[in-house]
C-alpha cells in the first residue's frame, strides 16, 4: 500500500482517488476550495440552481467505466440519459438547424434539408473519415500514456495510411474547407476546436473526432446537473476510503533525492507521501509548486498556446421560452474576427460573438428557467490572448452586450430577468486555480498539440498528473480518462 496524496478534488482529482483507494492504496485528495469538483461547479440563488461548468456529457463509456471499476454501476447512483436533440444552431443568415441525437443518418437528413447542394452526402463522408481518424488515435493516443513524439513516428512508419489521416500539417479549418461546400457547415466544425480551447485556423485536423464521437456516441445529461456527477464521484472515493480535505491548498511539492516524499499545504503542515497525483493546472504545478529542475516541460509549455476561457452568464428567467432547446448556439456573424479576439488581439472581448446556451426548467422556480450562456472568452491577464476582466465596469458592459445579441437573435429576455450573475475569466481563475481561466489548460493551436501537452508521468519520480491540462485533454471524458491512465500506471498496492 502506497501513501497517496491527491492535489485539487476537480474530477480528474476524485476520478483519480476513487481508483487508487479501490487498488488499496491510503488517498488523501486536498483541495484548496471549501467545496469539490474545481471547474464543474454549481451555484444556487433565490430558487435557481445552475452547473457553472460543464453541461453536455459525451463518451458516457468513460463515466460508466469509472464506476463499474471502482464499485456499482454509474446507474445504481446517477440518471445518465441521451438528450432529446443534441444541439439547436442558429447560422449568422438566420438558419435554424435541430441536430438530432439519433446518429449519422439522421443527421444526414437535417443537414440536407437545412443546406441543400450536397450537404448530406459531404457530412456522410466526413463522418466516415472522422471515424477512421477515431480508429486510428483511439488507442495510441486517447487511451495510452503518450509521452513524447515516438509513438507518431512510429505510426508513420507501421500505418502510413493512418498517419495520413491524422497528418499534423493539416488544419481543422483546412479539412473543413475540404469537406463542406457550405459555408455554414465549415463554421459549424470550426466550433468543434473550441471544445479544447482552441482555434480551428492552428488546430490540426484530428479534431474532426470531437464531433465524431459526439454523433457516434450521442450527447448525454444527468438528470439534476453535472453537479450530481461530481458528488457520485465525491461519493465513490469516500466509500472506497480515500480522505477528502477541503479548504487545504498545497504550496509546494517535496522532494528526497529527485522523488517525491510529501506535499506541504499554506499553513506549513506537511503530508508526507509515496506517490503524489496533481489535478490542478500542469502549468502552475511545474512553475509554482516544484523546486527540481523540470525545464523540459516547463520548455514545452512555453511552446503551447494557453486554452482560452470563458464569459458565462447565469440567467434566472421568469416565464417560459417558445421553441427553446436544451441546447443552443447562435452563432456570430464573422467568426474569424471572433477568434482573433479570443487568441490574439488583447483589446476587448469578440463583438457580436457566438453565444452557446444551455436551458433547463429542472432548476428554476415554476414557471421559470435557468440559463447557462456562455460565450468563448480570452483568459484574463495580459499579452495576446488575454486582457484585463478586472478593468472597471468591462465585466457590466459585457453583459449588456451579450444579452443584447441574444435579443438580436431572437432570445430577448432581458425584460424576463430575474436574476444576473456575471462569471469572468477572472472569477474562474480565482475559483480554481487554472491561470487566467484557461478552462483546457493548453490549446490544441500548434502541429503538435499532444506532444506538448503534459505526459500523466512527471519527470519528477513518484509524481503523476490528471485533469484537463494533462494529457489526454480536457473536458469530462478525458479528464476521466487522464485518472484511469494514472490508476493503471501506478497499479496495484
Ligand atoms: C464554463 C465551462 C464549460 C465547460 N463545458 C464542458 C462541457 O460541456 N463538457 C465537458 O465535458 N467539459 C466541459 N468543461 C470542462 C470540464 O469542466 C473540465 O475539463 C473538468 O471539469 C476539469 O476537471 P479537472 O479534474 O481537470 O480539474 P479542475 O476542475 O480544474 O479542478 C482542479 C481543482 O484543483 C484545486 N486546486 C488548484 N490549486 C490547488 C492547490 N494549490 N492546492 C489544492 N487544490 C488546488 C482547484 O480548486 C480545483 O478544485 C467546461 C468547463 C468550464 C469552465
Amino acid at each position: 500500500m502506497s501513501r497517496i496524496v491527491v492535489i485539487g478534488g476537480g474530477l480528474g482529482g476524485l476520478a483519480a482517488a476513487a481508483r487508487l483507494a479501490r487498488l488499496r492504496h491510503e488517498v488523501t485528495v486536498v483541495e484548496r476550495a471549501e467545496t469539490v469538483g474545481g471547474k464543474a461547479g454549481t451555484f444556487s440563488r433565490d430558487g435557481f440552481r445552475f452547473d457553472t461548468g460543464p453541461s453536455l456529457i459525451t463518451l458516457p463509456a468513460t463515466i460508466r467505466d469509472l464506476f463499474r471499476k471502482t464499485g456499482k454501476p454509474a446507474e445504481s447512483v446517477l440518471d445518465l440519459r441521451p438528450l432529446d436533440s443534441l444541439m439547436r444552431y442558429r447560422f449568422a443568415d438566420g438558419t435554424w438547424v435541430d441536430v438530432p441525437n439519433t446518429g449519422v443518418n439522421d443527421v444526414a437528413t437535417a443537414f440536407q434539408d437545412a443546406f441543400g447542394g450536397r450537404a448530406g452526402a459531404q457530412w456522410r463522408s466526413f463522418y466516415e473519415r472522422a471515424e477512421r481518424t477515431w480508429d486510428a488515435v483511439r488507442t495510441p493516443f486517447v487511451e495510452s500514456p503518450l509521452e513524447g513524439t515516438a509513438p507518431l513516428l512510429r505510426l508513420g512508419l507501421a500505418r502510413p495510411r493512418d498517419a495520413a489521416l491524422i497528418g499534423p500539417w493539416r488544419t481543422l479549418r483546412g479539412l473543413g474547407q475540404r469537406s463542406f461546400d457550405d459555408p455554414r457547415l465549415r463554421v459549424w466544425l470550426d466550433r468543434y476546436a473550441t471544445y479544447s480551447g482552441s482555434d480551428p485556423r492552428k488546430s490540426p485536423a484530428v479534431l474532426s473526432v470531437v464531433p465524431y464521437v459526439e454523433h457516434a456516441f450521442g450527447g448525454w445529461e444527468i438528470t439534476g446537473g453535472v453537479r450530481l456527477l461530481v458528488d457520485a464521484v465525491h461519493q465513490r472515493a469516500a466509500d472506497r476510503g480515500a480522505q477528502v480535505r477541503t479548504g487545504s491548498e498545497v504550496v509546494a511539492v517535496t522532494t528526497t533525492a529527485g522523488r517525491v516524499d510529501g506535499v506541504r499545504l499554506a499553513g506549513g503542515e506537511t503530508l508526507p507521501a509515496d506517490i503524489v497525483v496533481s489535478d490542478i493546472d500542469a502549468a502552475a504545478l511545474y512553475s509554482q509548486l516544484l523546486d527540481s529542475p523540470t525545464s523540459d516541460v516547463m520548455r514545452r509549455l512555453r511552446h503551447a498556446t494557453p486554452s482560452s476561457s470563458g464569459f458565462v452568464l447565469l440567467l434566472g428567467v421568469r416565464g417560459r421560452t417558445d421553441g427553446l432547446r436544451r441546447h443552443t448556439v447562435l452563432f456570430g456573424d464573422d467568426v474569424d474576427a471572433e477568434f482573433d479576439a479570443v487568441f490574439s488581439s488583447s483589446a476587448r472581448p469578440p463583438s457580436r460573438p457566438t453565444i452557446y446556451v444551455n436551458a433547463t426548467t429542472d432548476g428554476a422556480p415554476p414557471d421559470c428557467e435557468s440559463w447557462f450562456v456562455l460565450v468563448n472568452a480570452p483568459r484574463h491577464g495580459t499579452g495576446p490572448g488575454a486582457i484585463d476582466w478586472r478593468a472597471p465596469g468591462l465585466a457590466e458592459r459585457y453583459a449588456d452586450e451579450v444579452l443584447a445579441t441574444l435579443a438580436a437573435r431572437g432570445l430577448d429576455v432581458r425584460n424576463r430577468l430575474a436574476l444576473l450573475e456575471i462569471r469572468t475569466p477572472a472569477d474562474l481563475e480565482s475559483a480554481t486555480g487554472s491561470p487566467g481561466g484557461a478552462i483546457y489548460g493548453t490549446s490544441s493551436n500548434g502541429w503538435r498539440p499532444a506532444t506538448l501537452r503534459p505526459a500523466n508521468r512527471s519527470p519528477v519520480a513518484g509524481l503523476f498528473l490528471v485533469g484537463g491540462s494533462a494529457h489526454p485533454g480536457g473536458g469530462i471524458p478525458l479528464v476521466l480518462m487522464s485518472a484511469a491512465l494514472v490508476a493503471e500506471m501506478i497499479g496495484r498496492a
